[in-house]
């Protein structure tokens, strides 16, 4: 059986979704993160530019496809090849959204963004549902009604669930 590290799974994977992503999505992604250590945008002159297109990948590994798990992500590569392929290398830890329980979150109460969901984790927690959170501008109960309508859009996701097993 052939072996892949979790990093070159996880590039190939982003390459594929920055294919896919619309040229208008590329840009808002580049507005909003692209900068210099002074938080200023970055000028460019195309979106194929070798230093946008080095950016754009570390993008979407750090951030969009932070917390795939290893056995996604040999299913992934293994139906590409059309081989099985094992993945070596650690997952990263990751912690439980109070709002849509997915495995999303690097620290626990310190206000990182949900990715899935943008629930802002001030401490807030799940069973806490009619708490008013302030930088969320709204209760838990309010936040994951409001994720469960949206969530059809998320249906192939390959978080790993902290509901399940
Ligand atoms: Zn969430």
């Amino acid at each position: 059986m052939k072996t892949l590290s979790r990093k070159l799974a996880l590039t190939q994977l982003a390459i594929n979704m920055i294919i896919q992503c619309p040229t208008k999505k590329i840009e808002n992604i580049l507005f909003a993160n692209y900068l210099d250590r002074h938080g200023q945008s970055l000028t460019y002159t195309s979106i194929f530019d070798d230093a946008v297109q080095t950016f754009l990948l570390d993008y979407f590994i750090d951030i969009k496809l932070k917390g795939y798990s290893n056995h996604y992500l040999k299913k992934y590569v293994s139906d590409l090849y059309n081989e099985p392929i094992t993945i070596i290398g650690n997952e990263d830890i990751l912690h439980i959204c109070p709002c849509c329980s997915y495995l999303t979150l690097e620290h626990q109460g310190q206000y990182d963004v949900c990715p899935l969901c943008s629930w802002e984790d001030d401490g807030t927690l799940h069973h806490e549902l009619d708490k008013y959170s302030v930088v969320n501008h709204s209760t838990l109960k309010q936040y994951k009604g409001k994720f469960e309508k949206q969530k059809v859009n998320f249906i192939n996701i390959p978080y790993k669930s902290g509901n399940d097993n």
